[in-house]
């Protein structure tokens, strides 16, 4: 037996990879496979973005991979089963990865673990998805953190004592070519279909985007909050499937705020935030279904015909708030949506539908191409106020007064809900407060071409501040 073995998941890259790097510090041949697990797949809509993306993410490894002399294998089935057999084939005396902290993972990573260590295989599992694996960064008294302000400090401190460096990797001679076989398999061979193309998918995609970003990285934090702005890197689907490295982002966001960047400083601070959340649910997996705030697993919320219409109306961004709709459609048309609106639209959901944040949150799961549990369980939590360190359930937005303030010219309403383009920047935000005649004269007739709001914001604010007060009480 000689060799290893590198099974990739979220981490579709082969440079500045954990599980590579420690692979070929071993002695033999280094091999590659992915893995599609049907029992994940067979559920999904024949047109799921995240699927295409990851079948052209992982076509341009491959061809990295062969360039170097390798290729990567693919297997169909469930892992469990395709590792150690796939191990055993090879003769591997290991196989390496980077460890995934989703609950689900984690069991099956146990199990194809133990199957290993059965046949005599050594498994290594490597941090390589964040820069501190959970439990690495702890409060004083050694307990995981649930506050994000003091998590990032001691997260800062510990990064400033070991900054983030890239794993150097050099695969020349050191890949096995993989056994004859076509090369990865078509979207159409996966019974899927092309919803993107491949031009946002893959390292250099992401590149991309980061060369991009890095020029306006020193004002993301006055810009970041405006859709109508690229604002934002929109790094976060590359982050998710690891066709960018996490370590080369927070070096270099760190060089920048250590050089007195406020943009970079504040960057850095959401990257941080997606440690926080994937801390936070390697650590408490229950919020994966409940309330991390037990209290607030009580509250009642809306249900029945009304509130299922009323749900699928928000799902279609149909609301009758133009900026919750641009933010439903945006999401619904691109599997993006921007850092606010993510907020101004859960928002709406819980505190003005009244409707659970687990409806939504699986909604969004479905939706979002960057998709990630932790962070859209963490940010569904902090917007309905059932998560730690939540933003306090009295504090509601207003979803016009987020429109006003954070799209003042109506820019992104007009690109995602055309039917209102004809209203001009003061009075787009609101159009249910127009006089018929200057509806007319924008060419909005309101109830037929955009719809009438579904909630009066004022009435139902006052009813979610009695269901959360209620739920106060009961416990
Ligand atoms: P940038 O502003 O450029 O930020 C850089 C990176 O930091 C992001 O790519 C992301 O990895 C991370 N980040 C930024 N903000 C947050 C945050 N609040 N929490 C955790 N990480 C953050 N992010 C996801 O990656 N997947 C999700 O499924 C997801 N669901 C969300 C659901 C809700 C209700 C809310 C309020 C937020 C959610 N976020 C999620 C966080 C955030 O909205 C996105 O990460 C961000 O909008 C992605 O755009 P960007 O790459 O341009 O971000």
């Amino acid at each position: 037996m000689t060799g290893s073995l590198v099974w990739f998941r979220r981490d579709l890259r082969s440079y500045d990879h954990a599980a590579l790097h420690h692979a070929l510090a071993a002695r033999g041949r280094v091999h590659a496979v992915f893995v599609f697990d049907p029992a994940l797949l067979d559920p999904l809509p024949r047109a799921d973005r995240r699927v295409e993306f990851i079948r052209h993410s992982l076509a341009a490894l491959d061809a990295e991979l062969r360039a170097a002399g390798g290729g990567l294998i693919v297997r169909h089935g469930n892992p469990v089963d395709e590792i150690p057999t796939l191990a055993r084939e090879l003769g591997v005396t290991a196989v390496h990865t980077n460890t995934d902290y989703e609950p689900s993972a984690i069991a099956r990573d146990a199990a194809v673990a133990h199957a290993l260590t059965d046949a005599g295989i050594g498994w290594h599992s490597w941090v390589d998805q964040v820069i501190f694996a959970p439990g690495q960064v702890l409060t004083g008294d050694g307990r995981p953190f649930t506050v994000f302000t003091p998590f990032r400090t001691a997260w800062l401190r510990r990064l400033a004592a070991e900054p983030a460096r890239p794993y150097p990797i050099d695969l020349t001679g050191r890949l096995a070519a993989p056994p004859a076989q076509a090369a990865v398999p078509s979207l159409a061979e996966l019974g899927f279909e092309t919803v993107d193309g491949p031009d946002g998918a893959g390292t250099s995609a992401a590149r991309r985007l980061l060369a991009d970003f890095l020029y306006r990285i020193d004002d993301y934090h006055e810009a970041r909050d405006f859709p109508a702005q690229p604002g934002t890197s929109r790094l976060s689907v590359h982050l998710r499937f690891g066709t960018i490295s996490v370590r080369e982002l927070v070096a270099l966001a760190a060089d920048r705020a250590a050089a007195g960047s406020t943009g970079a400083e504040s960057w850095l601070s959401e990257l941080v935030w997606r440690e926080f959340y994937s801390q936070l649910l390697a650590h408490h997996p229950r919020v994966a279904t409940e309330a991390f705030q037990p209290g607030y697993s009580r509250i009642e919320w809306a249900f029945g015909e009304q509130a299922d219409l009323q749900f699928e109306a928000w799902c279609a961004g149909r609301t009758g708030y133009p900026l919750v709709d641009a933010g439903m459609r945006q999401l619904n048309r691109t599997g993006y949506l921007h850092n606010r609106l993510r907020m101004v639209t859960a928002s709406f959901l819980v505190k003005d539908l009244g409707i659970d944040w687990r409806r939504g949150e699986a909604y969004f799961a479905r939706q979002l191409l960057d998709f990630d549990l932790a962070s859209n369980n963490g940010g569904w939590q902090w917007t309905a106020s059932t998560g730690c360190d939540a933003q306090p359930y009295f504090r509601i937005f207003s979803p016009v007064r987020q429109s006003q303030r954070f799209d003042p010219t109506g820019a992104f309403i007009r690109s995602f809900v055309p039917e209102l383009a004809g209203l001009d920047d003061r009075s787009i935000h609101a159009p249910w407060l127009l006089r018929t005649s200057v509806l007319a004269a924008a060419g909005v007739r309101l109830g037929q071409d955009y719809p009438t709001p579904l909630v009066d914001h004022a009435t139902a604010r006052q009813l979610t501040l009695e269901r959360f007060a209620s739920t106060r009480t009961l416990r």
